[in-house]
């Protein structure tokens, strides 16, 4: 066991570091991973950037991981040494109304590691062995690394329930918009239009199977839309969740559509027609993160083909240039950026 290891600090944009500190030991029922590759989500962008709402800074980041098992604590069943594994990061009560229901995801005291505790973005870090999957013998590190985002897109569309035969609207054409492009197209979607402000992304959508792929500020967004799709959205995911999205998604959707909010909103007020909402019985729910049977879909979905790690992941970065990484990520051209760790 090293002396100390290497963990990312944020304190901010501009002050990212590397912190010594002693290894974890993990505690009864917990594991000792070894960190292999580290996603940088748009949600640490936002921390990094002082305006998530639920991560304070400084923080620990590292919630979209892949690592190896190098120890088991008191208790542990089912895991060893040398299992790879994709990390679930949502810690969850399991006593409150929604873990009981199986609704882990929206847990009344949730906590997600690597926001509110400190992540995986590291040599070495401990986590419950309920909060990790075993990595299936055919998935590469990389492709256990999109595990995490797909999940939040597998969620998103079951939501909606059946897909099959119907018309789509994807809001944003960044790594959760493409993802859940990906996962409409799996779950039977016919026709799907991804919107952005950034023509780079919008060719990337088209390349990734978008039907179309209008400029999020065309003044006819509404009416390319509808061509696009033949008629309004059956379901609108709302993968930038600001006002005007979700004024967008408002005008695109059918009448008793559903509209999906699956970007993380600003802290505060965000203004809707909910004169529309009402007179369209238009159903507006929100999706966060995901729970194990969102992992299995996304596992399946990666394993399929139908999502190839070299189509989402435009970046990695060894550890020690974590600072780089997050600064690629504001990169609009980027997709997904990956933080590699070599072990200390
Ligand atoms: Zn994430
Ligand atoms: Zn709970």
């Amino acid at each position: 066991m090293p002396q100390q290891i290497r963990r990312v600090l944020v304190r901010s944009l501009d002050d990212i570091v590397i912190e010594h500190v002693p290894p974890p030991s993990p505690g009864d029922g917990e594991l000792l991973v070894r960190s292999s590759v580290v996603g940088v989500c748009g949600s640490d962008i936002h921390a990094a950037a002082g305006h998530h709402p639920f991560i304070d800074l400084p923080y620990r980041p590292g919630h979209e991981a892949v690592g190896v098992v190098t120890a088991t604590g008191g208790g542990v069943e089912g895991f060893a040494p040398g299992d790879r594994v994709v990390v679930e990061p949502n810690l969850h009560c399991g006593r409150c109304a929604p873990c009981r229901s199986g609704r882990y995801n929206i847990c009344q005291d949730l906590k997600v590691f690597g926001c509110q505790t400190p992540g995986a973005m590291a040599d070495l870090f401990t986590l419950p062995a309920d909060r990790v999957h075993r990595v299936p013998d055919g998935l590469t590190d990389l492709q256990a690394a999109l595990v995490e985002p797909l999940a939040t897109p597998m969620h998103a569309v079951a939501k909606a329930g059946d897909l099959t035969g119907r018309t789509v609207a994807v809001l944003g054409a960044g790594p959760i918009g493409l993802l859940t492009l990906a996962a409409a197209r799996h779950a039977g979607a016919a026709r799907i239009v991804v919107t952005d402000l950034l023509e780079g992304k919008r060719h990337r959508a088209l390349r990734l199977g978008a039907d179309a792929a209008p400029p999020a500020d065309a003044p006819d967004l509404t009416a390319l839309a509808h061509a696009a799709l033949g008629g309004p959205a059956d379901v609108v995911f709302d993968c930038v969740a600001r006002e005007q999205s979700m004024a967008q998604g408002t005008d695109l959707v059918a009448k008793g559509g559903h509209i999906v909010v699956v970007g993380v909103g600003t802290a505060g007020t965000t203004p809707v027609r909910l004169d529309l909402i009402q007179d369209r019985e238009i159903r507006v729910e929100g999706s966060l993160m995901y729970t194990t049977e969102d992992y299995r879909g996304a596992m399946a979905l990666i394993a399929s083909g139908a999502v190839r790690a070299t189509d989402v992941v435009t970046a990695t970065y060894p550890l020690e240039e974590a600072a780089r990484a997050f600064r690629a990520s504001l990169d609009p051209e980027q997709v997904k950026v990956l933080v590699t760790v070599d072990g200390p």
